[in-house]
């Protein structure tokens, strides 16, 4: 059937949101499994953007360059570090599009392969094989730094095609962790033929950014979103940050008018009122703390210290020492697999990635359910 689809898409599945099978679900549910904010706009925003919306003529095709939003990403940039301008910026629909427009000005037609250290965001690797670009993966150490003594190895033998690119996420999801001093040395050593992707897309939380460093390697590229600290996951805006001849690729490959004239104007509105939007951030920092403290009382648990607006942790493994079995079902020898599903069906969602599971910090009130959720199923 349909053999004009290329053979190698019958491997992939389309991404699906978790919620999709949420008919049995409890009537309200704590989403915290995409690490967006829990909080919407302010009301006084939200009438704001109605004002915007208002002013947009529907019929013409938005501005293609978001040229007046560029501007205002670059000072928002400066300052915490840098000179850029507009010609430092690219804007996607969602920093996914940015990563796709990456792959695409980099790697397509047979020229090159990325590298990914696992886990780690997984999108990289499902655009890249989208695309037909091949993949390599390395593994992490106990406490998620890449094993970079194998990055230099798969690096080193990698012919047809070379690896082209190497994503790293500051700090790291599922897992939490910013780069360390020792891995950003090794992203400064690699050679000015690989595109070092450094996504910031937790940057508001973990206050950890290369942006100041940006300048001495055009090889490098930033990539930041609105849609978690800025609260605008709805609007779907991502930028990257760059040398100008890495941004004018990204703008060949970019399609015409790739980010609608509300999201552009959303966007607008989100940085013109940071003050006020990114308020929240010490209340999340705080309420990361308190259930990281809470769920480290749970001596099933493993759970590591995160730079972002969520937790990682897994399970202790069956046999270990510390390791009680009474909690868990048989059927599953990953016991986590157990834990997401009891949780879901009280209705808290989190993610089972990686081995383990990574929860969102939500409001006070959804953290709280989270932590009594967990006691309950661990008592
Ligand atoms: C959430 C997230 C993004 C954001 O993607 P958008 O397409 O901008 O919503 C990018 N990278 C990482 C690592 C993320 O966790």
């Amino acid at each position: 059937m349909l053999e004009f689809i290329r053979s190698d898409l019958s491997q992939l599945s389309a991404y699906t949101q978790h919620t999709n099978d949420s008919h049995n679900l409890p009537k309200t549910l704590d989403r915290l499994d995409v690490n967006e904010s829990p909080f919407d706009l302010p009301d006084e925003l939200k009438q704001k953007l109605s004002w915007a919306y208002q002013q947009i003529e529907n019929n013409r095709y938005p501005d293609g360059g978001s040229e007046g939003l560029k501007d205002a990403i670059a000072e928002y940039v400066n300052e915490s570090g840098g000179s850029f301008t507009a010609e430092n910026i690219s804007i996607g629909n969602g920093s996914d599009e940015l990563i796709r427009s990456l792959l695409i000005a980099t790697c397509l037609g047979g020229e090159g392969s990325i590298l990914v250290a696992d886990p780690t965001f997984s999108m990289y690797g499902i655009l890249a094989r989208t695309l037909g670009i091949a993949v390599t993966t390395i593994a992490r150490t106990e406490t998620f730094e890449m094993d970079l003594a194998a990055a230099q190895t798969a690096i080193a033998t990698s012919k047809n095609p070379p690896i082209r690119i190497v994503f790293v996420v500051h700090p790291n999801s599922p897992t939490g962790n910013a780069l360390t001093a020792t891995e950003l040395d090794w992203l400064r050593s690699l050679p000015q033929n690989i595109l070092v992707v450094v996504d910031e897309a937790y940057f508001e939380f973990s206050q950890t950014s290369v942006a100041s460093e940006l300048s001495q390697y055009p090889n490098w590229v930033i990539l930041r979103t609105f849609s978690k600290a800025f609260r605008l996951a709805a609007h779907r805006v991502g930028y990257a940050i760059a040398h100008p001849i890495l941004i004018a690729a990204l703008e060949k490959v970019r399609l015409p008018y790739n980010l609608p004239s509300f999201s552009q104007a959303a966007a607008g509105v989100a940085i013109a009122n940071r003050q006020v939007l990114l308020s929240t951030i010490p209340l999340m920092l705080a309420e990361r703390e308190r259930l990281f403290s809470a769920l480290s009382q749970i001596s099933d648990l493993q759970i590591w210290k995160s730079d972002a607006n969520f937790i990682y942790l897994r399970c202790k493994q069956p046999g270990s020492r510390s390791f009680s079995s009474r909690s868990f079902s048989s059927k599953n020898s990953d016991p986590t697999i157990d834990l997401c599903q009891t949780l879901k069906n009280q209705g808290t969602l989190i993610r089972h990635t990686g081995g383990g599971l990574r929860i969102t910090v939500g409001t006070p009130e959804e953290n709280q359910r989270t932590r009594d959720r967990f006691y309950q199923f661990f008592s």
